[in-house]
C-alpha cells in the first residue's frame, strides 16, 4: 500500500477579514491511498499557513512541505514517516506550525492503520484501560457575571460534573476576574469541579501570583495558562507560592519542548494538544514524560469532532488519563462537521470501539465554508 495523496481542506466560518473565534475556523487533512482506504486528521491552528507547510516545494534538504515526502510512502510505517517529515523539514518545521501540520498527517495515517489492520486505535495502541471517559465542559464565558450563573446552570443540568471557562474577557481586569468567578462559584457549589482558563492574559509571574492570591479563596480545581509557557521560571515561582493547582502546556509541540516544560515549570497538569503537539505518535511520548515527572495529563480539545475522536482513542489506552475536555463551542464545525460526532452523555464519553477514527464528514458543510 502507498500514499497516492494528501488533500488539505481548510475551513472558515467567518469572513476572510472578520474576527474569528476559536473553534470557528479549521485545518483538516486526507491521505488517500492506492488501496482505496482514507485517512482524516486536523490540527487546531492557523489554516493556511499550516496548508503551506503541507504544499512547498523542496528549498533543500532541511526545508520544505510534507506532501512530497508522503506519496508513494507505505502509510503503516507511522513511526518512519514522523521521523522523515521532522528531518526533512527542519529549517521551516521542527516546532509550531511545522508540528501543527505533521499531527494532522500523523492522526490521518493512525486512522489509515485502524482500518488497515481491522482493530480500533486504541488496541493498536496496546489496548483499552476504560470503557468511558469523564469529561469536562469548556466554554467561553459571558461578560456579565449573572450571564455566567445561566451557562453553569444549563451545563450542570446537561450532566457536566466539572467545568472550565476561558476567553472572552476573562483575564483582562482583576475586577471582572474576580467578579466572574464568584458569579460561576455561586451557581455552580462549593464543592463542584470548576477551573479557569486565563489563556496567558495574566502576563507577568507578578501580576499572576497576585491574582491566584485574590481566587484562592473560590477554590478553584486548577487555574490554565497564567502566563506564556516560555516563562517556565515563572510558571515554578507560582507553583511554589499556590495553593490552586497549575494547568498549562496547549501551545507547546513535541517531546522535546514538553520534556522541559513539565522538568522545569512544575505545573499539576499538562495539556498536550494531540492535533498540535505531533499528533497520535508524539502525545504518547509526552505521555510518558509526564507520567515519570509525576504529572496529570488531561488533553487540551477545543476543535471539531476529528480532534474529539483522535483524544478519546488516545485517552483509552493511557493507563492515567481519566478526564478529557468537551468543548461547548457552537461553531457548526464543532456541531455538525463531523456527523456522527462523539456525544457527551451524563458526564462521560464512551469510547467507541470503531474502526479508524470513524469519523464521518458533512460534505456540504465542508463546500460551504472552504476557503482553501
Ligand atoms: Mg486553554
Amino acid at each position: 500500500m502507498k500514499i497516492s495523496k494528501v488533500e488539505v481542506i481548510c475551513l472558515r466560518i467567518p469572513g476572510y477579514d472578520e474576527a474569528c473565534e476559536w473553534g470557528d475556523d479549521a485545518f483538516i487533512v486526507k491521505v488517500f491511498t492506492d488501496e482505496g482506504l482514507v485517512g482524516i486528521g486536523e490540527s487546531d491552528t492557523s489554516p493556511l499557513v499550516a496548508k503551506a507547510m503541507i504544499d512547498a516545494p523542496e528549498s533543500n534538504l532541511y526545508c520544505g512541505g510534507l506532501r512530497r515526502l508522503l506519496v508513494g510512502e507505505n502509510p503503516l510505517e507511522i513511526q518512519k514517516l514522523w521521523d522523515k517529515m521532522y528531518w526533512s523539514s527542519n529549517y521551516n518545521g521542527r516546532r509550531g506550525v511545522g508540528i501543527h501540520a505533521m499531527s494532522a498527517v500523523d492522526i490521518a495515517l493512525w486512522d489509515i492503520a485502524s482500518q488497515y489492520y481491522n482493530v480500533p486505535i486504541h488496541m493498536l495502541l496496546g489496548g483499552k484501560y476504560r470503557d468511558k471517559i469523564r469529561a469536562y465542559g469548556t466554554f467561553i464565558p459571558a461578560d456579565s457575571p449573572d450571564d455566567n450563573k445561566i451557562i453553569v446552570r444549563d451545563l450542570i443540568n446537561q450532566g457536566f460534573t466539572s467545568l472550565k471557562f476561558g476567553g472572552g474577557i476573562l483575564g483582562d481586569d482583576p475586577e471582572s476576574d474576580v467578579a466572574i468567578v464568584e458569579a460561576a462559584r455561586e451557581e455552580a457549589g462549593k464543592d463542584f469541579d470548576l477551573s479557569i482558563d486565563i489563556a496567558t492574559k495574566w502576563r507577568t509571574y507578578g501580576h499572576a501570583a497576585s491574582m491566584f492570591k485574590r481566587l484562592e479563596r473560590f477554590n478553584l480545581n486548577w487555574i490554565e495558562e497564567p502566563i506564556l509557557s516560555d516563562d517556565m521560571n515563572g510558571y515554578a515561582r507560582l507553583s511554589r507560592l499556590a495553593a490552586t493547582r497549575i494547568s498549562g502546556g496547549e501551545s507547546l509541540t513535541t517531546r522535546y519542548e514538553f520534556n522541559e516544560f513539565i522538568k522545569r515549570s512544575k505545573v499539576d497538569i499538562v495539556q498536550p494538544d494531540i492535533t498540535r503537539c505531533g499528533g497520535i505518535s508524539e502525545i504518547r511520548k509526552v505521555y510518558d514524560i509526564a507520567a515519570m515527572q509525576g504529572t496529570k495529563l488531561v488533553p487540551h480539545g477545543f476543535s471539531t469532532g476529528i480532534l474529539l475522536a483522535a483524544t478519546v482513542q488516545f485517552l483509552a489506552a493511557a493507563e492515567q488519563c481519566d478526564l478529557m475536555e468537551y468543548s461547548q463551542s457552537t461553531s457548526p464545525l464543532f456541531t455538525r462537521l463531523v456527523k456522527n460526532r462523539i456525544p457527551f452523555v451524563g458526564g462521560y464519553v464512551t469510547v467507541p470501539d470503531c474502526i479508524g477514527l470513524g469519523v464521518e464528514l458533512d460534505e456540504d458543510l465542508i463546500d460551504k465554508y472552504r476557503m482553501a
